[in-house]
């Protein structure tokens, strides 16, 4: 039994895979990113439970995840959105990891190294992070094409300003200027074969531009890039796609204990109790990922109604408020995330509370939490996070 622990819904991460099937249709390889231990879900089971519902490759960030899955049997193709070290390239080529391009230097050494590999140019449409100017992405393709042992298999970029607003003009100038790098690039004999360009955001919303392949990230784990997003997909009439987020995060009650009114609670003396309080101590904390910034904020569910969070999140503990909950007792179930009864606690409203978002709440959630893989029901629904009605 572990004191803290993630549970990942296995079959959710599934059916958000063949959620995105529906929507993109038989031909464009669906490619999800497992990057940051797949977004907090656990690399190898998350990759698994994508690849078993139809994912034709996966995006990963860094050569140590290609050798991770690679290790984990994991044959699927993989495509490191990531900078590789020029001493990594030949570890990268020899496990077959397609790589994004975007410096000369790479492509110089990949070029004297003599083995094969696939390569994707990445083309600055003003994200202005990864990228090049078209004519240096001329260049770079025709130094790839010159090489009988590389092969500029796809290109790609990425949207700056999709997901934060519904106005998506600049989007649609990034996707104007890469439509002109790939004429561009075909015009000068590079047929470039797989373009792409959507992330969850596009894949959600422009059914039209999805090329040959979809990077998906946070919906495949069941989770909207931001409401915005919501509400632009509600526009555009597909308000009534489901995503099952995938993801709950667990605790155990450690003590349970009476405080008199006007006792503190924790560092700095930050909550006084307005009355005589019950409170349960558990063993999670900012080392785990639980955000101090939750601090007197969020609360937690236990015996499926809500305790909140009194006083600091300190390193490995935190205390909530259980005077209103009845018969709490030593080791009960906590949830931190996910559905507990009648009630969630969702990744919005973790980062609402923290002044982040849902990509960063579960991608935090400590590496050495224990995740495990179960089937079905664990994590919380999409719809009307939080909302529930009044208790009689
Ligand atoms: C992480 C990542 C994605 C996925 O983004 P989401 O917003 O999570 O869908 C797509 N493309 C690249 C290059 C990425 O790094």
């Amino acid at each position: 039994m572990d004191p803290v622990w993630c549970e990942v819904d296995i079959d959710a991460l599934a059916d958000n895979i063949r959620t995105f099937r529906r929507l993109v249709g038989p031909d464009v390889r669906l490619a999800p990113a497992v990057k940051g231990n797949a977004y907090g879900h656990g690399l190898v089971p998350a990759a698994r439970a994508f690849l078993t519902a139809g994912a034709d490759w996966l995006c990963v960030h860094g050569v140590d995840e290609v050798r991770a899955l690679r290790d984990a049997g994991v044959d699927a193709p993989l495509y490191l959105v990531g900078p590789v070290l020029l001493h990594d390239l030949p570890a990268v080529a020899a496990l077959g990891a397609r790589m994004v391009v975007y410096n000369r230097e790479t492509v110089d050494r990949l070029v004297a190294l003599d083995v094969p590999a696939r390569l994707h140019l990445k083309i600055e449409t003003g994200n202005h992070r990864q990228g090049l100017p078209l004519p240096e992405a001329l260049a770079l393709a025709e130094r790839i094409a010159a090489a009988p042992h590389l092969e500029l298999e796809g290109v790609a970029s990425h949207f700056a300003n999709i997901e934060d607003t519904t106005d998506h003009r600049y989007a649609r100038a990034q996707l104007a200027a890469f439509e002109q790098a790939v004429e561009a690039l075909r015009a000068a004999g590079h047929p470039v074969p797989i373009r792409h360009l959507s992330n969850s955001a596009a894949a959600l919303l422009w059914p039209d531009q999805r090329f040959e392949m979809v990077r998906l990230g946070i919906s495949a784990y069941g989770l909207w890039p931001s409401k915005e997003t919501k509400v632009a997909a509600t526009l555009a009439g597909r308000g009534d796609l489901r995503l099952r987020p995938a993801l709950a995060w667990k605790t155990r009650v450690a003590q349970v204990k009476a405080v008199p009114e006007g006792a503190f609670v924790g560092y700095g003396c930050s909550f006084m109790t307005t009355h005589p309080t019950r409170l349960a101590i558990l063993p999670v904390g900012y080392y785990d990922g639980y955000d101090r910034k939750l601090s007197n904020i969020a609360h937690v569910l236990v015996r499926g109604r809500r305790a909140p969070v009194r006083g600091r999140v300190c390193m490995n503990l935190i205390m909530v408020d259980v005077t209103d909950v009845p018969d709490v007792a030593l080791e009960d179930e906590v949830v931190l995330l996910g559905r507990q009864g009648d009630d969630v606690v969702t990744a919005e409203m973790l980062g609402d509370w923290a002044g982040t978002i849902n990509y960063e709440v579960v991608t935090r959630v400590g590496g050495h939490v224990p995740r495990r893989p179960v089937h079905g029901g664990a994590a919380p629904p999409d719809d009307d996070p939080g909302y529930r009605p009044p208790r009689p």
